[in-house]
């Protein structure tokens, strides 16, 4: 047993970790679509003097590379085909791949289109071992898109995304707490997540080639050598990562709101309040580029009722100004003329959801009156 595993600092219960990663994604996709691009050296991307976004394994032979500039890619595979990538396409398949994800468990963390770490640790179907789950989605994915995918399953992030490369294309790998240590140990350099091909050949040129060179350098060592970075390899040779698997939640509303100290009345008071929350509002949403179509104002009263009412347009709501004068039409629709405690200003249906749930809520009607 890793003694490092056993430490205090690392959560008990050891968690159960699946890396999913679609084997040549784009590529595939491309093959798949188009049965004349099947078995051969394919590449997604291109252009003139664009660079390879993915190859079809048959490409890979000739050493053709994600990422690598096409002229490049042309040289070492002449009969080379380039295909226009399509990514609304990547995009359907991928969200049927998650949604077979979201079958075993929640706690689904997405890299990419085609990659995902899956917490299975506690699943919905009680499926004891993570390696019989990893093989059940891998089979799904299969059967529902005619597509291959690779897993690694292990006990963090880490690991398990190192494993998921070992046996691919179509194959998956675990790598159990026993063997951690021994795994790690002879493991490449340049097959550790985290270090590039720049470091990769630094450590080459310091004579780190396998696990084992690395665990030999003291923290210290590791430290002055490659900064912030040398803590991570440091844990990293001896299993330690304890990064969560951390679900993409859509943020769905952004609310600024005020509570009085004491309760106001007067409109010229409640006035200043609307424009100073339009105001805030805005800095909230142009931190982060986000647009709303709908605003909603919140009043509170004295007695704690609470009423909320929103208006939605076609287009989204552009800056403080705009959510001012709404937020003053609203005001007129308020139900009570008593004491208020608390204001608040909302904006929904935003830039950042999906598409679906967008045309849903522009059914609201243009005073909705809701609690
Ligand atoms: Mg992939």
């Amino acid at each position: 047993m890793n003694p490092y595993l056993c430490d205090m600092d690392f959560p008990f219960p050891q968690r159960k970790i699946i890396h999913v990663d679609m084997d040549a994604f784009y590529a595939s996709v491309e093959q798949l679509d188009d049965p004349s691009l099947r078995g051969k050296a394919i590449a997604v991307g291109g252009g003139h003097r664009g660079v390879v976004a993915a190859a079809s394994y048959e490409a890979r032979k000739f050493g053709v590379r994600s990422a690598m500039p096409s002229k490049t890619a042309r040289e070492r595979c002449p009969h080379l085909i380039f295909v226009k990538p399509r990514f609304a396409r990547y995009k359907e398949i991928s969200s049927k791949i998650r949604s077979i994800f979201h079958e075993y468990t929640d706690l689904v963390e997405p890299l990419s289109l085609d990659e995902a770490y899956l917490d299975v640790t506690e699943n919905k179907k009680d499926i004891e071992s993570a390696n019989d789950i990893a093989r059940e989605i891998r089979k799904r994915i299969f059967e529902e898109t005619g597509l291959t995918a690779s897993a690694g399953i292990s006990v963090n992030k880490f690991l398990a995304k190192v494993a998921s490369d070992i046996n691919k294309p179509n194959g998956q790998k675990t790598i159990h707490p026993t063997k951690i240590d021994e795994f790690l140990e002879n493991l490449p350099i340049e097959k550790f997540y985290g270090v590039g091909k720049v470091t990769a050949n630094r450590m080459h040129t310091l004579h780190i080639f396998k696990g084992s060179d690395l665990k030999a350098k003291s923290l210290d060592e590791l430290e002055k050598l490659f900064g912030k970075s040398g803590r991570y390899y440091y844990n990293v040779v001896r299993g330690i990562h304890n990064g969560e698997v951390k679900p993409n939640r859509i943020q769905k509303s952004v609310a600024v709101e005020r509570t009085f100290w004491d309760d106001i009345k007067e409109d010229e008071e409640i006035d200043q309040k609307l424009k100073s929350l339009s105001l805030e509002l805005e800095e909230r949403l142009g931190k982060k580029e986000i647009k709303g179509k709908t605003l909603t104002l919140k009043i509170k009263y004295q007695d704690f009722t609470l009423y909320t009412r929103s208006k939605t347009q076609e287009s989204y709501f552009e800056n403080a100004e705009k959510f001012y004068n709404t937020a003053k039409q609203l005001w007129e629709l308020r139900p009570f003329d008593k004491a208020i405690r608390l204001l608040g200003l909302s904006l929904s249906n935003l830039n950042t959801e999906e598409k679906k749930q967008v045309s849903v809520q522009l059914k609201i009607p243009f005073a909705e009156f809701d609690d």
